[in-house]
């Protein structure tokens, strides 16, 4: 029987060391919030695939529909000849994104894909080159979204240079000492400074920061951004592709400040473990583009818009915003009583909204100094213990979680001891 060593040297010998993977061990299968590798060993998933499986590994609705659309034809090219799971899911995106206006989808593979093409249409829109992202930002590994990304490594590191008219802004992390009027105050700077707002055609922002830590924007910052946006002309795009589908208790990360965005870019969680993307937008914004402006062979394929369509249909019939939110509210608590029990200097600023939640680890509570090799540690011994953790954050000291809603209690409560016992071994 092959192991998970002989795998992970033929992977080694195989693939680029650039392609990292964050457990040493190889996948056999994977049902809901649990996954078994080759040697049979079980785990409990708080990594979702980052955050794709927030209706679960293999969910019943979305595997059945999938199936279905195998069994009718797998790929034409929307530009050939289109199909209907594309319009579906363009008109079911249409009608959850906020916005009391009439509104237009794309779809694409990848979520990078999904903001290149929200940056093209908001300069067809605008006739504007330039791009404004904010530190600690992520939006995917292609050239121009690496450029936007706001963290150099591992992401950004020898691969340079980036494309032009990208602009800078300090993200608002009161924790680290940057405010909302630090942040504005330094948005108002660069818009002396370099970036002409008469010159930008968009600004885009996480609100809640994924791979950067899981950081929710304070309401009032999103307000002031798009006072701003409708004062230059400039677009706002909200990036929703690790927030959106119910991570945070609603379908839009952005829904819980109010302000409704020009553009939304999603991916990951709208189609429960299939690759589809999209840009959703102002109809008449996102018509900009002419005809051939806009697309790809893949982009929006049947059977991953088969898919979308379950998973948005499975987060609206088994109630898993309302899940989301009290998900959260139990791993705050459990994170608190862990933390003070089991490592009381160790854990820092448990944060997030609904369930995109994270906390991190620090040398000492005071000074909050971060600790990634801390953090390295206990995802270590989680894994050995039986439980799949991934970390995030500028630091790497972050631990976030994006375990399936669809998980039920006694699996969460099995996985939150592994935790804390993952905890005392790292301390040991
Ligand atoms: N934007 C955000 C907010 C993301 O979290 C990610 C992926 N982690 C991306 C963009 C890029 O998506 P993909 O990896 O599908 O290209």
């Amino acid at each position: 029987a092959t192991t998970n060593a002989a795998l992970l040297a033929r992977k080694n010998a195989a693939v680029p060391r650039g392609v990292a993977s964050a457990a040493p061990v190889f996948a056999a299968h994977a049902e809901n919030a649990e996954l078994w590798d080759v040697e049979g060993n079980r785990y409990i998933d708080f990594a979702g695939g980052i955050a794709v499986l927030n209706t679960g590994h293999r969910h019943p609705g979305v595997i059945a529909a999938a199936k279905a659309q195998e069994d009718r034809y797998t790929h034409t090219s929307f530009q050939v000849v289109p199909y209907e799971p594309y319009v579906a899911l363009a008109e079911k995106l249409n009608a959850l994104a906020p916005g009391d206006f009439a509104k237009k989808s794309l779809l694409v593979t990848t979520g990078a894909e999904a903001v290149e093409n929200a940056v093209k249409i908001a300069r067809a829109h605008t006739g504007r080159p330039g791009v404004i992202a904010f530190s600690g930002g992520y939006h995917g590994r292609t050239l121009l979204t690496l450029g936007m990304t706001g963290k150099i490594a591992p992401y950004k590191k020898d691969v340079g240079p980036f494309p032009s008219d990208i602009f800078r802004a300090p993200f608002p992390d009161a924790r680290n000492g940057v405010t909302v009027e630090d942040a504005l105050k330094g948005l108002e700077t660069l818009m002396l400074t370099d970036a002409d707002p008469s010159r930008i055609a968009a600004m885009i922002i996480e609100p809640v920061l994924g791979e950067g830590g899981y950081v929710p924007v304070p309401a009032e910052m999103l307000q002031a951004l798009r006072a701003i946006c409708d004062k230059h002309g400039i677009l706002l795009i909200a990036d929703e592709i690790q927030a959106g589908f119910g991570r945070t208790g609603t379908w839009f990360a952005i829904e819980h400040s109010g302000v409704v965005p020009d553009l939304i870019t999603v991916a990951k969680s709208m189609a429960g473990g299939y690759p589809v993307a999209g840009v959703i937008g102002r109809a008449e914004v996102m018509d900009a583009p002419i005809p051939g402006g806009l697309g790809g062979t893949y982009g929006g394929n049947p059977v991953a818009c088969a898919a979308a369509l379950a998973a948005i249909e499975a987060i609206e019939a088994e109630g898993l915003l309302a899940r989301s939110t009290q998900l959260g509210e139990t791993f705050r608590a459990r994170f608190a009583e862990i933390g003070a029990r089991t490592a009381p200097y160790r854990m820092w600023d448990i944060r997030g909204l609904g369930a995109m939640l994270a906390v991190e680890f620090v040398t000492d509570f005071d000074m909050a100094t971060p600790d990634a090799a801390f953090t390295k540690s206990v995802i270590a011994h989680a894994l050995k213990r039986g439980l799949i953790l991934l970390s995030c954050g500028m630091h790497g000291n972050a631990l976030r979680i994006m375990v399936p809603l669809t998980a039920s209690d006694a699996i969460i409560e099995e996985g939150l001891a592994m935790f804390e016992a993952a905890l005392a071994d790292a301390i040991a």
